[in-house]
């Protein structure tokens, strides 16, 4: 199992990181971190600062990815407890971006860690009309998932799926149209994560790729080939 178009299961990748590739099979959205990154041609990206490059890069010099009609979300960004940067930091680095994620009118790969009470803070200050927040390689309770999504966020699962599926038994509980797929490190394990997530909600891989593939049509705003 691959999740290529030709086994009749294609979906996006939602967020994967490595040196971007071109021609493959999967369409992937590379996450972009260094802004001094060359990014081929044809690929699609996220850009922003991770909460773990807190003070190592200027988000100015973002500007042209996140200006490119390719960047198709801000982030990953967001707030890490187990970061080496302090939280007010941090905070004021993610606010930075949510600022940019608001004027560009592009959604927000957020990663969070031990954070969430923070995170629904701030999202409950945004506008209800504010783009989507991505809480990508969601994993954790039935509780701290549905908090988010009440609060309007979209879930991104990844290897967590697989190596968690016992105690993330809640995800067949989880409307469609608020779940995204993602390899993060493990571009490999996309036809398994796909595989999993599908049965756990009892469809058909085609069937939970199709959702897939329609939700990040309309999240990112990009129509796939
Ligand atoms: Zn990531």
């Amino acid at each position: 199992m691959t999740g290529t178009p030709s086994d009749g299961f294609a979906a996006p990748d939602a967020h994967a990181h490595g040196a971007p590739c071109e021609n493959e099979d999967v369409f992937r959205l590379w996450n972009i971190g260094d802004p001094s990154c060359p990014v081929p041609e044809n690929v699609f990206f996220s850009a922003g600062i991770h909460p773990w490059d807190a003070g190592k890069y200027e988000l100015a010099a973002f500007a042209p990815l996140f200006g490119s009609p390719r960047c198709l979300a801000i982030g990953e960004c967001g707030l890490d407890r187990t970061a080496d940067a302090a939280l007010p930091v941090q905070m004021k680095l993610f606010e930075a971006q949510i600022a940019e994620s608001e004027r560009r009118g592009k959604p927000l790969m957020i990663h969070c860690v031990r954070c969430f009470p923070e995170l629904l803070r701030l999202k409950s200050s945004r506008p209800e009309d504010a783009p989507v927040w991505v809480i990508h390689g969601f994993r954790g309770t039935k509780r701290k998932a549905f908090d988010l999504l009440d609060a309007g966020c979209v879930l991104s699962f990844g290897a967590g799926l697989l190596r968690d599926a016992g105690n993330m038994d809640y995800f067949a509980e989880i409307p469609l149209d608020r779940i995204l797929v993602e390899t993060d490190e493990s571009p490999e394990l996309f036809g398994g994560i796909l595989a999993e997530a599908a049965a756990m909600h009892l469809l058909s891989p085609s069937e939970f790729a199709g959702a897939v593939r329609a939700n990040f049509e309309r999240i990112f705003r990009h129509e796939l080939a």
